[in-house]
């Protein structure tokens, strides 16, 4: 099995490499990345040597690059992961997200047409769904929700989506598409909540939490996403939409006060700022059709995983500390001053 994975050297297919190396030793990886300021070809430093992986640093949306790779290569699976990922970035800068995360895409799905395919799974996420409301905890995003989106970050991935469900009808091009809440755990960019928290936190550094924090997030350990997504391509129904999710809502704050209680550091560290744009209020997943079919559900519970993560930040600090000392710095200190 030779499977393409876009978008590898960023948080989740970072991870997702790692654990499909480990689980089928027998397969082939092929990474393609851009290398966009969120991907860091150090992240994949233990892979580098093994024969059955092959890096390539190569945009989604070069399509004579990707149908080159294409002809090398053979792939039978593909995984989408690639995408510009950054709610906040979108609201600055939307146009990036629309080439990568929606023509991107396309080019992805025309080379898997043009060269023939087992199966192209396309890595979408919760938000487009929009958001619920905080009164209602008794609603969950089931996959019949409607899409409505509400950042220019979840509209690409939601047009992105449709585009997915398109090929399948119009082409027969055999996709699954997952759609997951909030994952949390190693090699997450310092930009994101959990790592941004620890990074600040172990610096002393002011605790930058939107509004109240009282938005609610569904999280989920990065490797239960993996699992999830091994087994889709594996046996997930094709033309089918799977929800992926944790069913562990938190506030932000919480979260927040969390780190804080891990690492021993005060509270008074948290300073509110304004609060985002259209700052979606509560992502809840109902995972019940991943369940029963497939057998998924989250088996590392929040309490550990978090300590995972952080022992994983005590332990890599080289990896985060030269992000945060590079271009993200600059974009930090457009975001939040020089909190
Ligand atoms: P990330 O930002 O950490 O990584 C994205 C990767 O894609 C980077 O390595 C980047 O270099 C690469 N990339 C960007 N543009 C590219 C292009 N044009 N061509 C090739 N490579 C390109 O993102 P992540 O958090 O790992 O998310 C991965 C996927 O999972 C995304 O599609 C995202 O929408 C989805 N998702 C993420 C979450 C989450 O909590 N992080 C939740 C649900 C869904």
């Amino acid at each position: 099995m030779n499977i393409f994975v876009t978008g590898g050297a960023g948080f989740i297919g970072s991870n997702f490499i790692f654990y499909m190396l480990d689980k089928h030793p027998e397969y082939r990886i092929v990474c393609i990345d851009k290398l966009t300021y969120a991907g860091n070809l150090s992240t994949l430093a233990p892979v580098m040597d093994n024969p059955n992986f092959r890096f390539c640093k190569v945009d989604i949306c070069d399509r004579k690059a990707v149908y080159e790779l294409f002809e090398e290569e053979h792939p039978d699976i593909v995984v989408n992961f690639a995408a510009e990922s950054h709610v906040d970035r979108s609201i600055e800068n939307p146009e990036v997200f629309l080439d990568t995360n929606i023509k991107g895409t396309a080019v992805m799905m025309d080379a898997c047409r043009k060269y023939g395919i087992q199966r192209y799974h396309q890595v979408s996420t919760d938000e487009v769904y929009g958001d619920l409301p905080l009164d209602r905890p008794d609603l969950f995003f089931t996959e019949e929700t409607p899409i409505h989106t509400s950042s220019p970050y979840s509209s690409s991935k939601a047009a992105a989506d449709l585009l997915v469900l398109a090929y399948h009808r119009t082409y027969g091009l055999p996709v699954t598409i997952s759609r997951c809440s909030n994952n949390y755990g190693p090699y997450h960019f310092p930009e994101k909540l959990i790592p941004l928290m620890i990074a600040n936190a172990l610096a002393d550094k002011p605790l930058p939490v939107y509004g109240e924090g009282l938005n609610v997030r569904d999280w989920l350990y990065v490797e239960d996403h993996c699992k999830a997504i091994d087994l889709i391509i594996h046996k997930g129904r094709v033309g089918e939409v799977y929800n992926v999710g944790g069913h562990n809502e938190k506030t932000n704050i919480e979260i927040v006060k969390i780190i804080c209680k891990e690492l021993g550091k005060p509270e008074s560290l948290i300073t509110h700022v304004e609060d985002r744009k259209g700052h979606d209020m509560r992502y809840a997943i109902d995972p019940e059709k991943i369940s029963s079919e497939l057998g998924w559900y989250p088996e590392t519970r929040f309490e550990d995983g978090i300590k995972k993560t952080i022992k994983w930040y005590l332990e890599n600090r080289q990896w985060w500390e030269t992000i945060i000392s590079g271009e993200y710095q600059k974009y930090y200190e457009k975001m939040y001053g020089d909190r």
